[in-house]
């Protein structure tokens, strides 16, 4: 997203950008994350003197994958945005790439073990069956975490 901030010479002028950006994947963490649509971005721009202050919000649905199955689900975020941009560090007021400013306000609300629902009861360690899809034949020990310790014990 590419703002042109050259007309906003006063401070306290303002301007406000109304966009939908068009992106299929964001790169997170050596992975691709894909979306599903546009990423909408409602911005205000406020000049001060020294700087851009942006405020607004964003909205964007991810497609992650379910930490315990392993399944794809879309994942809607919503994001205030709220950042400043020194007029210093500015090359050209006309072309303005705020869209890394965006990916990082959109990764920061990124779950790091992402559930399609709360509920998941994930895979079979044994089996690979999916569990939410049924039960499977395979005996899950449930050890005792007591009678766990004593097994370490005795194996010394
Ligand atoms: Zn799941
Ligand atoms: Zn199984």
């Amino acid at each position: 997203m590419i703002l042109d901030l050259s007309d906003l010479k006063e401070v306290g002028s303002q301007k406000n950008y109304v966009k939908e950006i068009e992106v299929s994947k964001i790169d997170y963490r050596h992975k691709e994350i894909k979306l599903k649509g546009p990423i909408k971005v409602n911005l205000d721009v406020l000049k001060t003197e020294r700087s851009f202050v942006l405020k607004g919000d964003l909205e964007c649905t991810l497609v992650l994958q379910c930490s315990r199955c392993l399944k794809y689900f879309d994942y809607m975020i919503e994001v205030e945005i709220s950042d400043e941009l020194n007029i210093e560090d500015i090359e050209d007021l006309h072309n303005i790439n705020i869209f890394p400013h965006l990916v990082s306000d959109i990764i920061l609300e990124i779950p790091i073990k992402p559930l399609h629902d709360e509920n998941c009861k994930g895979l079979c360690p044994i089996c690979g069956q999916n569990l939410n899809e049924g039960d499977c034949d395979c005996e899950v020990e449930n050890i005792d975490p007591r009678l766990e310790k004593l097994k370490e014990f005795k194996q010394k």
